[in-house]
């Protein structure tokens, strides 16, 4: 089988394709302004566009699109990253006109409507955690981070207890955790998981001083499972003074289960691209609500939507209408009175805040309770069907995903990489690769709640497959993926150089 490395060879140019007069005249409305004649430097006499018929460019991009892997082709069990379906009645919310053409600059009488989807879901989002309060400015899970550990520096600073300057992260946690904590100016002090991927308790005891400002805590770990000492944590860290962060991007394992709030965190974050449905990765900008307890609630980034004016009883309303009873309170900006400050323009990703709303809307508490019991089942049921396959370093019940090992003793040179290049030709898009780092050859699986059993199934029998290929032809695995446009790609080059527009490069004229 040929190595197909070049994209050119398969797919043309847009500049290839189409002849001069190819393209229809553009049909501008008439124009209804005075015309001006555009500045000099902005135009050119020659542009190299190329004139292509509206079929040939509409059959050009939508077959591009079709060589990309996308959540609506496949199964997509990335790990650490919930890629879920993205319900369409969620764009059909987004799109209405009075939501998608708001200005953000237009005054609060004028987007009442706007407001109180904002209010409400910052009011659920609390409500789901077991918080008191939430800010929905943060644009991803990252940004989450940083403001709740930005509000826990500001909190101890506020009492003027300036000596905290570590915070405490266990090697099971994201990787934007420590990295979210340094920017903040903190010390990360790296705590070892035990040999069943919970925090060693000991390790934290002799790290837990009048030092810490706080722990940051992965729910359920990059392990994907839950730590089974949690409670006991909360308090060695609270009992050093210090305030606990709940990593909650995957919080689809604990919805209607467990309340963060209520274990006794102060403040997490949610990302409404991974629990709730919204779009992820390139398919559109993320979302990263924070919410937390009474005690930080005044540093929350801000503005954050509130009631202004309370709802009054309806004037026009008469004994037998069945009209409102109430009218609907006034809702405003709030500045929280100690807050971090704006994390982001306006008022964060107010498209994703409207996907989210209606998801949760449309789920309900009970519908949000099944989604954990399915992310769960999905995750164990795939971790029981490979037990005997793969090895599973911490091979106990799991939350929402589970790491596998993709390496065999009989087969010493094949990698978890050739593992998930050749997923590929399965028509499955690989796991997450190397990550959680404290695994050999990782592979962390996430199946999501959005699965039937006969995908996962699927997958199962191709992981099962592949195992076998593993033994008995290891360099088909090497060369993977055989059945996409592109084969193996120089990876550190693609990550370093990457490449996402054509330019045309004119031969310099010979002779
Ligand atoms: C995805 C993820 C993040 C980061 O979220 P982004 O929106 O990508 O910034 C943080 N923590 C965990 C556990 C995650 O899974």
């Amino acid at each position: 089988m040929t190595v197909k490395t070049d994209l050119k060879t398969l797919e043309p140019l847009i500049y290839d394709l189409g002849a001069p007069g190819r393209s229809s005249p553009p049909l501008l409305p008439k124009c209804d302004v005075p015309e001006e004649p555009l500045p000099a430097e902005f135009t050119r006499d020659d542009l190299d566009l190329p004139e292509v018929a509206e079929n040939d460019v509409v059959r050009h991009f939508v077959r591009l699109s079709t060589l990309n892997y996308a959540i609506d082709k496949g199964f997509y069990p990335l790990g650490s990253c919930t890629m879920k379906y993205n319900p369409k009645i969620n764009e059909d919310t987004a799109r209405l006109p009075g939501f998608a053409q708001l200005h953000p600059l237009q005054d609060a009488s004028t987007t009442q409507g706007a407001l109180a989807l904002m209010y409400t879901l910052q009011k659920w989002l609390a409500e789901i955690a077991g918080f008191a309060a939430c800010s929905l400015q943060p644009a991803a899970g990252a940004q989450g981070e940083l403001a709740g550990i930005l509000m826990i520096r500001a909190y101890h600073q506020d009492r003027g207890d300036t000596k905290r300057t570590k915070i405490l992260v266990p090697d099971s946690a994201h990787g934007t955790n420590p990295a979210t904590s340094s920017m903040a100016g903190f010390t990360v002090v790296e705590l070892p998981s035990d040999e069943r991927g919970d925090v060693d308790l000991d390790a934290l005891r002799k790290a837990a001083d009048d030092t810490v400002a706080g722990m940051m805590i992965t729910v359920p770990s990059t392990l994907g499972v839950f730590d089974e000492h949690i409670q006991d944590i909360i308090e060695i860290v609270h009992g050093c003074g210090g305030l606990m962060y709940m990593d909650g991007a995957n919080m689809n394992a604990l919805l209607g289960v467990v309340k963060p709030g209520d274990l006794g965190f102060d403040v997490m974050h949610y990302n409404l691209h991974k629990t709730f449905s919204t779009p992820h990765g390139g398919g559109g900008p993320g979302s990263g609500p924070v919410a937390c307890n009474e005690k930080l609630a005044p540093f929350l980034p801000g503005p954050i939507v509130t009631i202004v004016e309370d709802g009054a009883p309806d004037p026009k309303a008469g004994d037998d209408s069945d009209i409102a009873e109430e009218l609907a309170p006034l809702y405003g900006w709030h500045m929280p009175e100690k807050s971090i400050g704006r994390l982001k323009a306006f008022h964060g990703n107010f498209g994703m805040h409207v996907r989210a709303y209606t998801y949760i809307r449309i789920n309900g508490v009970e519908g949000l309770n099944a989604i954990s019991r399915y992310a769960v089942l999905n995750a164990n049921y795939v971790r029981a069907l490979l037990q005997d396959t793969y090895h599973v370093p911490y091979n106990r019940i799991c939350g929402h995903e589970v790491v596998l090992e993709g390496r065999f003793e009989d087969a010493p040179d094949i990698h978890a990489l050739d593992i998930s290049k050749r997923l590929m030709d399965y028509n499955i898009h690989p796991p997450t690769n190397y990550f959680p780092l404290i695994v050999h050859e990782a592979l962390l699986i996430e199946p999501t709640e959005s699965e039937s059993k006969e995908n996962c199934d699927n997958f199962v029998e191709a992981m099962k497959a592949i195992a076998r290929e593993a033994r008995e032809n290891p360099q088909l695995l090497h060369d993977a993926p055989h059945t996409t446009p592109v084969s193996r790609l120089d990876e550190v080059l693609a990550a370093k150089q990457l490449v996402l527009c054509c330019r045309v490069v004119k031969e310099p004229a010979s002779g």
